[in-house]
C-alpha cells in the first residue's frame, strides 16, 4: 500500500498533490471547524504506533513512516552540545539519515561559508550534509543511510502543515487521514526558541515556490499542529510558534492538542 502510494505520488505535479491534499479527512474535518483535539482523537490509530529508532529530516518528501524522530536536517542546525543531549535523551535511536536537496543543510552550509568555517574539501550543501551526518553516525555508533530522490514520497514539496511533537513519542503517521506534513520532534529535545525558528523556516518552504505557495490561503491554510502532554507546555509552544510565523498572517493556523496516547 505504502509503495503503491509512493509510486503514484512520486511523479505527481504540485497541482495534483494539492488536489489530493484537499481530500485528506483531517483537513476536511478541520475546515468544518472541528477542534483539532477532537479530530486527532477520532483519527488516532494506535496500531500504527512504532518506536522512534531513526533520525530523519522534517522534510515532507522524506519517508516518515512513523519510526522516525524527525528534526530539520536530522539536527544539522543544532550545536554539538544540543545534538549530544538529544542522543542521550533518546537511547532507542539507532540510525541517522541524510537526504538529497536538504533545505536545512543549505542553511548550515551558508552559515559556515560566511564564517569561513567550512571543512576542507566541502564545496556544496549536499557534500556538507553527508559529511556532517556520517561524522555523527561514527561518533555515536549509529547506522548511516542516505535518502535519495527515488525514495521520496513525491519529488515535489507538498506539505499542508507541520506536526510539532513535544512528547517525544507521537507522530503524524499514527493519525489516519492526515495530509502530508513536515514532522518535527525537536520540541521534545531542544530549546523552545529553536523550535520556533525551525517552524518559521519550514513554513517558509511550504509558502515558497518550491511548496504549495499561494495555494495556501486563509480558506486552505498551512496547519501547524502542536502535540503536548499538558496544557501549559502546549500553550507556551503555540504562542512561541504563532509569534515566529506571524508574518504569514492567517495563511497559517497554529493549534495545539494533548497527545491521545495516555
Ligand atoms: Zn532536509
Amino acid at each position: 500500500m505504502l509503495n503503491e502510494q509512493k509510486a503514484e505520488n512520486h511523479n505527481s505535479s504540485v497541482d495534483d498533490l494539492w488536489e489530493k491534499s484537499l481530500n485528506s479527512e483531517v483537513l476536511i474535518d478541520l475546515k468544518k471547524g472541528e477542534p483539532l483535539n477532537e479530530v486527532i482523537e477520532k483519527n488516532f490509530n494506535p496500531e500504527k504506533k512504532i518506536s522512534l529508532d531513526r533520525i530523519e529530516c522534517s522534510d515532507g518528501r522524506c519517508p516518515h513512516q512513523g519510526n522516525d524522530f524527525s528534526i530539520a536536517g536530522s539536527g544539522i542546525l543544532l550545536s554539538d552540545e544540543e545534538f549530544d543531549k538529544l542522543i542521550k535523551e533518546f537511547p532507542d535511536l539507532k540510525k541517522i539519515t541524510a537526504h538529497s536537496d536538504c533545505g536545512a543543510a543549505k542553511l548550515a552550509f551558508a552559515k559556515l561559508e560566511e564564517e569561513g568555517k567550512l571543512p576542507e574539501d566541502i564545496t556544496t550543501p549536499q557534500e556538507y550534509a553527508v559529511y556532517w551526518t556520517k561524522n555523527k553516525a561514527q561518533q555515536y555508533g549509529l547506522e548511516y543511510e542516505y535518502i535519495d530522490e527515488p525514495q521520496f514520497q513525491a519529488s515535489n514539496h507538498h506539505e499542508r502543515g507541520l506536526l510539532i511533537d513535544d512528547t517525544g513519542s507521537f507522530h503524524s503517521a499514527y493519525v489516519d487521514g492526515m495530509p502530508n506534513v513536515f514532522v518535527s520532534h525537536s520540541a521534545s529535545a531542544v530549546d523552545k526558541n529553536y523550535v520556533a525558528k525551525e517552524a518559521e523556516v519550514l513554513t517558509g518552504i511550504a509558502m515558497g515556490h518550491h511548496g504549495f505557495g499561494n495555494r495556501l490561503s486563509p480558506d486552505q491554510p498551512f496547519y501547524i499542529m502542536v502535540c503536548s502532554k499538558d496544557d501549559k507546555s502546549m500553550n507556551d509552544l503555540v504562542s512561541k510558534v504563532s509569534d515566529a510565523t506571524a508574518a504569514f498572517k492567517d495563511r497559517v493556523k497554529v493549534e495545539g492538542f494533548i497527545s491521545p496516547e495516555k
